[in-house]
């Protein structure tokens, strides 16, 4: 199976596509977003650090993701992966790039969500979060509702609301994407690995069509 990088606005569905993936086809799954909230909990001055940025919707410099995805990547390196959250700027990108080239990988496909703007600010402040499985919802939204609120059908663990789900941090975080990331799609195309998939449809429809993109 091709190895996955995706490269979607916040909120665009990432997350959901992600547990598909893992639960039904056995990838593993590097979201650096995950990786940066577990270093946001530490009762340590970098803790505090990413903590306070991720509140505001910025990166973490370089100096900190690049070491934290190299160790998880080259711990799953020989299974079929997804990336998600990272590259997020042509900087992280090139150094991706050379790191492929360091382990021998180079069966990859890029996929970019294609999604209407309008609708991801309510999948942002609509997000809600398990504390103990990571399983989403979405409050606004029939079919991604819990069936009772604040509790995940899954485990019965408390849903919240992430600090960085607020209607003014998820504007930073779109501008950021706009700026910082939008950039990547040129230049995966550029490398041939681009496939571009529509996000605006049913979550069955989007599978499928993950897939095809895979199996391609
Ligand atoms: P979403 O997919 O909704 O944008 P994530 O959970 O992937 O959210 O990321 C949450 C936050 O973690 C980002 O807004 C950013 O602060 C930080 N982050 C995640 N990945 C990176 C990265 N590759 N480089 C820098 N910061 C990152």
């Amino acid at each position: 199976m091709k190895n996955l990088i995706l490269i979607a606005p916040p909120a665009a569905g990432k997350g959901t596509i992600s547990s598909y993936l893992v639960e039904n086809m056995g990838y593993q799954h590097i979201s650096t977003g995950d990786i940066l909230r577990n270093v946001a909990k530490e009762d340590s001055e970098r803790g505090h650090f990413v903590s306070g940025l991720m509140k505001e919707g910025k990166f973490i410099g370089d100096d900190i993701i690049l070491p934290l995805f190299k160790e998880e990547l080259l711990k799953i390196k020989n299974q079929s992966f997804i990336l998600d959250g990272f590259p997020r700027t042509i900087v992280q990108a090139d150094y991706l790039t050379d790191l492929f080239q360091e382990i021998g990988i180079d069966d990859y496909v890029v996929i970019q969500l294609e999604i209407d703007s309008s609708l991801l600010l309510k999948r942002a402040t609509g997000r809600r979060v398990c504390t103990s499985c990571k399983a989403t919802y979405n409050v606004y939204f029939d079919g991604f509702k819990p069936k009772v609120e604040n509790v995940c059908d899954q485990c019965g663990g408390d849903l919240i609301q992430r600090e960085d789900d607020t209607e003014e941090t998820f504007k930073n975080r779109y501008e950021v994407y706009r700026s910082e990331t939008e950039p990547l799609i040129a230049y995966y195309e550029a490398k041939g690995k681009l496939k571009k998939v529509n996000a605006n449809v049913t979550e069955e429809e989007i599978l499928e069509n993950v897939k095809r993109c895979l199996n391609d």
